[in-house]
C-alpha cells in the first residue's frame, strides 16, 4: 500500500529534509526541524502525490487516504493529550500548504480549524481568556470562509471594519464614522477589539458567510479538515498560483502537499506573538540576526502590513528569554543547514515554536557576501559557494545604481524601507494592469501601491521598481521584489496614495501618474525626477567569490564588443577576449555613414560595369573599361576615406584588450540597411554626393531585397566587393602592426568569414585575406609572430554545420552564431517569431524561446555535429560559441559540456557566464 501520510512529533518524524518532492518544502524541513530536536508543533504531511492523483482521476482522492489520515488524527490527539472535537479542550489544527518550490502567498493556509459553537465554550474555558476564544473564532471563520468557500476577503473586511468604526466612537476616536481605512486601523487595532466586540463579529462573520455560500458555517471538525485539505489542493491551480509558476518558470512538480499541524497561538496576549525572521540580513547579506514580529497576534498579520511590525531586536527586551532561545536556534539552523534560513515562529504564553524554516530569498547582493563570508567561516567550501550563488541572479549586482553625485543635489520625496536594491527610474503606474499595459507600449514604470498582493505579480514583474505605503521588510512587496531582483521601497509611510486621482501625495510634492520618479532600493529613498545611474562596484565579496569561481572554471569566457569602450568594459568585467566585434557599428557612426554611402554608390556601378566588361570583347569591351575608370577611382577614393577611421577603432579595441584575442567579423548585413530610406535621407544624400535623387532611388531599388536575411549579405558582400573586405583586413592588421609597434602590446587579431555555407566560399575569402595580410608584413617587414593572427569563420547556416569537415580544412576556428543557426536551424524569423514563439512556450512545443535558451536537441545537435566532424580533421581546432546564448546559464552549461573553448556575450553578461561555467565544472567533478 502506497504512504500517503507522513508524520512529524514527538522528536521523530516519518520524513526528512530530501524529501521535498514528496513532503513539500514546508513539510520536509518541518520533519528535519522535528528530528533535530527543535520545538515544532506535532502534525502530519500528505503527500504531494497526492495532489497529482487528485488531479489525475477527477479530483477524487486515493482510496487509501481517509484511513491514513485518520490515524494520524489519533496520532495527533495522543501526541496533543486533546481530542478533535473535544468540547471539554478541543485540538484546533492548522491546513497548511508547501510544494517542493517555495511560492511565497501563492498558497492559502487555514488557522484554527476545529472550532466551532460547541468546543469554543472550552476553548476558553481550559484557556480562561474569552477574548482570545472569539478572536481564534474570528480568524478561523474569516479564513475558512475566504479560502475553503471563496468568500470574497473584502466581504468580511467591512464588517471588521463597521465594528471599529463602534469601538473607535466609544473610545473617543475623533471621526471614527469617517476616517479612511487605513487611519481606521492605526486608530483601532485589531488588538483594541474586546470579548464583546468579537462576538458581535463573529456573529456578522457568519452571517456573511450565510449569504455567500447559501449554507451554515459547517461545524463537524472533520467535515472542516477535509474541506481545508480539498481547497489546498484545488488552489493549486488557481490563476495567480499558475503565474506564479510561469513567471519563475517552475515546471514538473507533483503538485502541492498538504500539512495539518496542531495550533500554538500568538494571540493569547501580551506574552504571545508571532514573527519571522532571517538568519542574516537578506537585503545586504550581513551577519546579524534579522526579523519583524508582533505581539498578541496571529499568523500572517506580520506580513499583511494592518498593524506595523517591530524589529527583533526588541524582543530582546520584551521577552530576553525567547529571545535568547531564538538566537541559539538561529545559530542551530545555520549550522545544520549551512545556509542562510527564513524562519517563523510563534510564541504562546512564553513558549517559543518554530513554524517554518527554509533557505532564505536574498538579493544578488547578500547571496555573493553570504557565500563568501560562510567560506570564510568554514560553513561551506569554495566550491559550493560558487554553486550558491545564481547565475541569472548576479544581473542584479551588474546593474546600475543611482549616481551618488547627482543623488546628492536631491532631496528625497519620501523614504520607505530598503526593501530590496538598486535603481528604479520609471513613470509612475498604480495598478498592476497599468504596468503592464504601459509596459507592452515601450514605457519603462515604476509601480505604486498601498501595498501589493500576489495579484499584483504580474505588473511587478514588468515594473523597473515598486515602491509601496504600507508593510514591513517582509511584506509582500518586499518578498516578491527580492525575489525578482527588482529595487523596491516599501512601507513609504509618508505618501498617501489616491488611486482614483492617480496621484500620490508626499508633504507638499503631488507625483500624478505618468510623471518620472527615481527609487533607491538600496536606502529607502524616493526622488522626483529622473537621476542618472552609473555603474556598480566590482570588488569585495563579489570579486573574491568570482576569482573562485575562475579558479574552477575550465571554459574561456569572452565578450561581444564594438567599441573601445565596450572593449574597457568588457575586460572589467573579466571579459578573456572579444569573441565578436562586429565591424557595421564603426560605419553608421557620425559622418562616416556618408563616406560609407558614397562607396556604395559607386560600389553598385563598380559591379555592374565589370559584369558587362566580362560579357563583351573588343571595342565595346574597350569603351566599357574606360568608362570604368571614373566610378573605380571613386570607390577606391570612398574606401581610402574608411580606411583609417576603421583602423583607429581596432587600435582602440586592440590597446584596451592588452594582448587578449579579438575575433572580429567581416562586414556582414546587406548594403541597403545603410541607406537611407526615407525622402528626406534620400535628398540629403543626393544633395551630398553631388547626384540626382533618381539616382539615388534607383541605387535603393537595385539594392531592394524581398528576405534580407537570406539575401546578399555575409561572406557573399566580400566575394562580390572584394574591396571592401580587403579594406577591412588591411584596417585590421595595419591597426594591429600600429598597436604592437607603437604601445608594446601584443595583438592577436581573428579574422571571421560570417555566413558561410560551403567551403568555397571561405577558400575565396581565406585566399583574399592572406594575400592582403602577406602584401602588408613584406612592405612593413613583419617578422615572424610578431602578429599572431588567425582566419576562421562563424558556423551559422545549416549547411556549414553539415559540412563542418570541410571547413575546418580552411578554417584556424569556428564561433557558433547560434542566433542565426536557430533562425535558420528552426526557420523562425528572428523577427517575426515574437507573434508565436509565446504561444509555443505556452503549448510546450519548445520549453523555451529557443533565442533565449539555446534548443539543445535540435540546434544544439547541430553544433554537436559540426564540433564533431570539425575536430575530427582538425583536433586542436578552437571553437567559441558568439549567440546571445553566450551569456544564459543553461547555455553556458551546454558549450562546457560539447567542449567549446570559450563562450562569448555581451559585456554586462561575462560574470554571469563566468560563474555558469564554474557551476559546470564544480558539478561535472561531483559525479
Ligand atoms: P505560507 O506558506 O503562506 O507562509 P504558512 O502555512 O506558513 O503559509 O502559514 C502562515 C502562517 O500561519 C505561519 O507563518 C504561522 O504564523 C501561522 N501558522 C501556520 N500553522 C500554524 C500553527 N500550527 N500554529 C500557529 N500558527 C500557525
Ligand atoms: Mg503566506
Ligand atoms: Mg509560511
Amino acid at each position: 500500500m502506497s504512504k500517503y501520510v507522513y508524520f512529524f512529533g514527538g522528536g521523530k518524524a516519518d520524513g526528512n529534509r530530501d524529501m521535498k518532492d514528496v513532503l513539500g518544502g514546508k513539510g520536509a524541513n518541518l520533519a528535519e526541524m522535528t528530528n533535530i530536536g527543535l520545538p515544532v508543533p506535532p502534525g502530519f504531511t500528505i503527500s504531494a502525490g497526492v495532489c497529482r492523483y487528485y488531479y489525475q482521476h477527477g479530483k477524487k482522492y486515493p482510496p487509501e487516504l481517509a484511513k491514513q489520515v485518520g490515524r494520524a488524527v489519533s496520532r495527533l490527539e495522543k501526541e496533543m493529550g486533546k481530542r478533535f472535537g473535544d468540547a471539554r479542550d478541543p485540538l484546533l489544527v492548522s491546513v497548511r500548504s508547501g510544494a517542493a518550490v517555495s511560492m511565497p502567498g501563492m498558497m492559502d493556509t487555514v488557522l484554527n480549524l476545529g472550532l466551532n459553537e460547541k468546543t469554543l465554550p472550552g476553548l476558553i474555558k481550559k484557556t480562561g481568556n474569552p477574548r482570545f476564544g472569539w478572536d481564534t473564532y474570528r480568524r478561523f471563520i474569516q479564513m475558512f470562509g475566504n479560502v475553503v468557500m471563496g468568500v470574497p476577503h473584502h466581504a468580511f473586511e467591512h464588517q471588521l471594519e463597521e465594528i471599529k468604526r463602534l469601538v473607535g466612537k466609544r473610545n473617543g476616536v475623533k471621526g471614527a464614522a469617517r476616517l479612511e481605512q487605513e487611519a481606521l486601523n492605526r486608530a483601532v487595532p485589531d488588538t483594541a477589539l474586546e470579548e464583546e466586540d468579537l462576538k458581535k463579529l463573529v456573529q456578522r462573520y457568519k452571517k456573511v458567510y450565510r449569504k455567500h455560500t447559501g449554507e451554515d458555517f459547517p461545524s463537524d471538525p472533520l467535515d472542516q479538515l477535509w474541506k481545508g485539505i480539498g481547497a489546498v489542493f484545488g488552489s493549486w491551480n488557481i490563476p495567480r498560483a499558475v503565474k506564479y509558476r510561469q513567471i519563475h518558470s517552475i515546471k514538473g512538480l507533483l503538485g502541492t502537499a498538504v500539512n495539518v499541524q496542531a495550533m500554538v497561538f500568538g494571540n493569547m496576549g501580551d506574552d504571545s506573538g508571532t514573527g519571522v525572521a532571517f538568519t542574516r540580513d537578506p537585503s545586504t547579506g550581513k551577519n546579524r540576526f534579522y526579523g519583524e514580529y508582533l505581539l498578541n497576534a496571529q499568523g500572517e498579520d506580520v506580513v499583511a502590513g494592518i498593524r506595523t511590525p517591530r524589529p527583533i531586536s526588541e524582543l530582546r527586551r520584551d521577552m530576553p528569554g525567547v529571545y535568547r532561545e531564538l538566537i541559539s536556534i538561529r545559530k542551530k539552523l545555520e549550522r545544520h543547514y549551512r545556509d542562510t534560513q527564513d524562519l517563523e515562529f510563534t510564541i504562546e504564553k512564553g513558549r517559543l515554536f518554530i513554524l517554518q524554516t527554509r533557505t532564505g530569498k536574498r538579493t544578488a547582493q547578500a547571496a555573493v557576501k553570504i557565500a563568501a563570508d560562510m567560506v570564510k567561516e568554514k560553513l561551506i567550501s569554495r566550491r559550493t559557494a560558487v554553486l550558491r550563488v545564481e547565475p541569472g541572479q548576479i544581473d542584479q549586482i551588474l546593474h546600475p545604481m543611482l549616481d551618488p553625485a547627482e543623488e546628492k543635489k536631491q532631496k528625497p520625496i519620501a523614504t520607505g524601507l530598503p526593501a530590496s536594491p538598486g535603481a528604479a527610474v520609471g513613470k509612475v503606474v498604480f495598478s498592476a494592469e497599468e504596468a503592464e499595459d504601459w509596459h507592452a507600449k515601450g514605457e519603462k514604470v515604476v509601480l505604486v501601491r498601498v501595498e501589493t498582493s500576489p495579484e499584483d505579480i504580474g505588473g511587478m514583474n514588468v515594473a523597473r521598481g515598486i515602491l509601496t505605503a504600507r508593510g514591513g521588510m517582509t511584506s509582500h512587496a518586499a518578498v516578491v521584489a527580492r525575489g525578482m531582483g527588482k529595487p523596491c521601497v516599501a512601507g513609504a509611510g509618508g505618501i498617501a496614495i489616491n488611486y482614483r486621482k492617480k496621484e500620490f501625495k508626499s508633504g507638499e510634492v503631488t507625483v500624478k501618474e505618468g510623471d518620472w520618479i527615481s527609487l533607491e532600493g538600496s536606502r529607502g529613498y524616493v526622488y522626483r525626477g529622473q537621476i542618472p545611474t552609473v555603474e556598480p562596484k566590482l570588488s569585495g565579496p563579489f570579486g573574491t567569490l568570482m576569482k573562485w569561481a575562475d579558479s574552477f572554471r575550465t571554459i574561456g569566457v569572452r565578450a561581444n564588443a564594438d567599441t573601445p569602450r565596450d572593449a574597457a568594459a568588457a575586460v572589467k568585467f573579466g571579459a578573456e577576449g572579444i569573441g565578436l566585434c562586429r565591424t557595421e557599428h564603426m560605419f553608421f557612426e557620425g559622418e562616416r555613414i556618408w563616406s560609407f554611402r558614397k562607396m556604395i554608390l559607386v560600389a553598385e556601378k563598380v559591379k555592374d560595369l565589370r559584369a558587362r566588361i566580362e560579357d563583351s570583347t573588343g571595342d565595346e569591351k574597350k569603351k566599357l573599361e574606360k568608362m570604368l575608370s571614373a566610378p573605380l577611382k571613386q570607390y577606391r577614393r570612398a574606401l581610402a576615406e574608411l580606411l583609417p577611421l576603421q583602423r583607429k577603432d581596432f587600435e582602440g579595441i586592440f590597446r584596451a584588450l592588452r594582448g587578449r584575442p579579438c575575433t572580429i567579423r567581416l562586414l556582414d548585413p546587406p548594403l541597403h540597411e545603410f541607406l537611407p530610406q526615407d525622402s528626406k535621407g534620400q535628398k540629403e544624400m543626393a544633395r551630398r554626393m553631388g547626384v540626382t535623387g533618381e539616382e539615388i532611388r534607383a541605387t535603393i531599388a537595385a539594392l531592394h531585397e524581398f528576405n534580407p536575411m537570406l539575401g546578399h549579405r555575409g561572406c557573399r558582400l566580400g566575394l562580390t566587393y572584394p574591396e571592401v573586405s580587403e579594406m577591412q583586413v588591411r584596417a585590421i592588421i595595419e591597426a594591429a602592426l600600429n598597436v604592437r609597434r607603437k604601445a608594446g602590446i601584443s595583438v592577436r587579431p581573428e579574422i571571421m568569414i560570417p555566413l558561410v555555407g560551403h567551403v568555397r566560399e571561405l577558400e575565396i575569402a581565406r585566399n583574399d585575406a592572406e594575400e592582403v595580410i602577406k602584401n602588408i608584413f613584406k612592405k612593413k617587414k613583419v617578422k615572424k609572430n610578431e602578429i599572431p593572427y588567425l582566419i576562421g569563420t562563424m558556423i551559422e547556416i545549416p549547411r556549414a554545420a553539415v559540412t563542418a569537415d570541410e571547413i575546418a580544412r580552411v578554417a584556424q576556428f569556428f564561433s557558433f552564431g547560434t542566433n542565426d543557426l536557430t533562425q535558420m536551424g528552426c526557420g523562425f524569423s528572428r523577427d517575426d517569431a515574437g507573434s508565436f514563439l509565446g504561444d509555443y512556450v505556452k503549448l510546450g512545443v519548445y520549453e523555451n524561446d529557443p533565442f533565449q535558451v539555446l534548443d539543445q536537441a535540435g540546434i544544439g545537435k547541430l553544433v554537436r555535429m559540426a564540433i564533431d566532424l570539425g575536430r575530427r580533421v582538425k583536433p586542436d581546432l578552437k571553437i567559441g560559441i558568439c549567440g546571445e546564448h553566450g551569456g544564459e546559464p543553461a547555455s553556458v552549461e551546454f558549450c562546457y559540456r560539447v567542449g567549446m573553448d570559450y563562450v562569448s556575450c555581451s559585456p554586462f553578461r561575462v560574470p554571469i557566464a563566468r560563474l555558469a561555467a564554474a557551476q559546470a565544472a564544480v558539478r561535472e567533478k561531483q559525479k
